[in-house]
């Protein structure tokens, strides 16, 4: 373990000797590029990746806290849609020739 660590250089700093290999992107980085986050080493990389996903899904929250009048909205455009439906229905009956009223179509 500690050859192949002595063999090998940060990924950064290419003239400096890994001292510690990240677990999160398997690659070898000096003792300046690794930090310890929460027990784990960690290269900065892949603590601003942790950073940035335990910071989403705050975002998310904030945005579906946002997005709550949504069902008002959602309310608006389902009644939109039935008028729409009822509109279509009424044009499509004015459209409908008088055969059909008769209920000659019914009687075959
Ligand atoms: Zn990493
Ligand atoms: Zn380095």
């Amino acid at each position: 373990m500690s050859q192949s660590l002595s063999q090998t250089t940060c990924r950064i700093h290419f003239d400096r000797p890994a001292t510690a290999r990240c677990p999160s992107c398997q690659l070898y980085y000096c003792r300046e590029c690794i930090t310890e986050h929460d027990g784990k080493k960690t290269c900065a990389a892949c603590l601003n990746e942790a950073r940035k996903s335990a910071e989403k899904p705050k975002q998310t929250q904030k945005g579906l806290r946002f997005f709550q009048p949504a069902p008002i909205l959602q309310f608006a455009v389902a009644v939109i849609m039935v008028w729409f439906l009822f509109y279509l229905i009424a044009k499509t009956l004015t459209g409908i020739p008088d055969e059909f009223h008769d209920g000659t179509i019914w009687k075959g």
